[in-house]
């Protein structure tokens, strides 16, 4: 068995491994423990050339003990692809896309969830919850489809309709709460005993945050156990940034990459940004005040991140940032991006919204090489016009008119 236990990111305290209860007595949240000196005694890169690509060729590094509970619909190993043209024309050095959107449920929460439902499976629990803006609740309802786990999911009800939607198909329990996330939540935990329900919230099992971790360990074996100089990442929760700051320590305890790690920067939009404000805080910035009710919300609309402080040290210890953006620069990314191929979320979006915010403030440097995380694809939040409203698309009339 690879996994020790947990320790705790803030205290350090070991403890055994459990499956829930991520919160240490400390107020830290507990992250799985690994015995890497052993690991790396009979894991090495070149095993990787043989395996399957999938986040599962990294087994070794998560937690899941039983290998016939693993729950896997193909995630992971999503392309790395290099976007030449605006490297050239940009002050930065090298410029990288991670197609997230790619996994099997049009968006990275597939990785988290594909290890929780295995720890799920593994641990015999037959009823999970998640409060979601909606990715989350789709990855879920996938992946305990799959498992035949019965789940429920708990949804804003001004999130993306088309999200929505996904998880009766997928079998899921689906309710929309009037509020935000945290309300969702609260749903889960008074429910919870009664329902007998296992709550997958972020940060409440240890299973998606080693998930997470796998894009981490993906873009360290793509850029050929290099890091990359910055990864900018659109946050809501944070167990994305958690996971990749873990991956980056095991690779380094393992031998596997060395140098100074990736500056993690977290992208928001305005609006609902508690680690822009939190961060403005603790460098005795004026903060702004975060007004949370934006409209059309995203996976980004987090008011209050399970562990802040984990966040704020992450951002700190890698010297990287936070920043916060616009619905228009957000809208206008979209359509830089979808105009060389790639079709992205709004939260994806965000990330490139930021690489030309920190382009212009200097912050990124003519010889840094960027990696841009594309966490979800554009159709997922398509509006359900019809298309003779769009004034970009035309119909034959306009054609035939345009061509007399
Ligand atoms: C959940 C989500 C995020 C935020 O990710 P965290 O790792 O929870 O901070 C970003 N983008 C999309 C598309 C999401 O679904």
């Amino acid at each position: 068995m690879n996994r020790l236990g947990l320790y705790c990111s803030r205290c350090s305290a070991k403890l055994p491994f459990r499956y829930v209860e991520m919160k240490c007595d400390c107020g830290g949240t507990l992250l799985v423990d690994y015995d890497l000196e052993c690991i790396g005694r009979t894991f090495k890169k070149e095993d990787l050339l043989t395996r399957y690509p999938s986040m599962w060729r990294y087994k070794d590094l998560l937690p899941v003990s039983n290998p016939d509970c693993i729950i896997t619909l193909g995630e992971g190993w999503t392309p790395l692809v290099r976007l030449k043209t605006w490297e050239q024309k940009l002050p930065i050095g090298q410029l990288w896309l991670k197609r997230e959107e790619q996994n099997p449920t049009g968006s990275f929460k597939s990785r988290g969830f594909s290890v929780a439902v295995s720890l799920l499976k593994e641990s015999g629990r037959t009823k999970a919850a998640v409060p979601s803006n909606g990715n989350a609740a789709s990855a879920l309802a996938a992946y305990a489809g799959y498992a035949g786990i019965e789940a429920s999911v708990f949804i804003p009800l001004d999130c993306p309709p088309l999200i929505v939607e996904e998880c009766p198909l997928y079998g899921a329990a689906t309710y929309l709460v009037d509020g935000f996330i945290h309300d969702a939540a609260a749903i889960i935990e008074a429910g919870k005993h009664e329902q007998g329900w296992i709550n997958v919230g972020t940060l409440k099992e240890p299973g998606r945050v080693e998930g997470k971790k796998t894009m981490g360990l993906e873009l360290a074996e793509q850029l050929s156990w290099k890091f990359p100089d910055v990864i900018i990442y659109p946050t809501g929760g944070g167990s994305g940034i958690i996971g990749m700051w873990k991956a980056y320590h095991e690779l380094k305890a393992l031998h596997w990459i060395d140098g100074p790690m990736p500056r993690f920067v977290c992208v928001q939009e305005e609006g609902c940004q508690p680690i822009v404000d939190g961060l403005a805080a603790l460098n005795q910035a004026a903060t702004t005040q975060a007004v949370t009710a934006i409209a059309n919300p995203t996976g980004m609309r987090v008011p209050n991140p399970p562990d802040l402080a984990l966040i704020l040290s992450i951002i700190a210890e890698s010297g990287g940032t936070a920043i916060a953006l616009s619905k228009s620069q957000i809208a206008e990314a979209t359509q830089t991006l979808g105009s060389q191929g790639i079709s992205s979320s709004p939260e994806g979006s965000a990330t490139w919204a930021g690489l030309l915010a920190l382009c212009d403030s200097g912050w990124l440097l003519p010889s840094d090489s960027v990696v841009l995380f594309n966490t979800s694809h554009a159709m997922k939040y398509a509006k359900l016009t019809s298309s003779s409203s769009l004034p970009t698309i035309r119909t034959y009339e306009d054609y035939r008119s345009l061509n007399k």
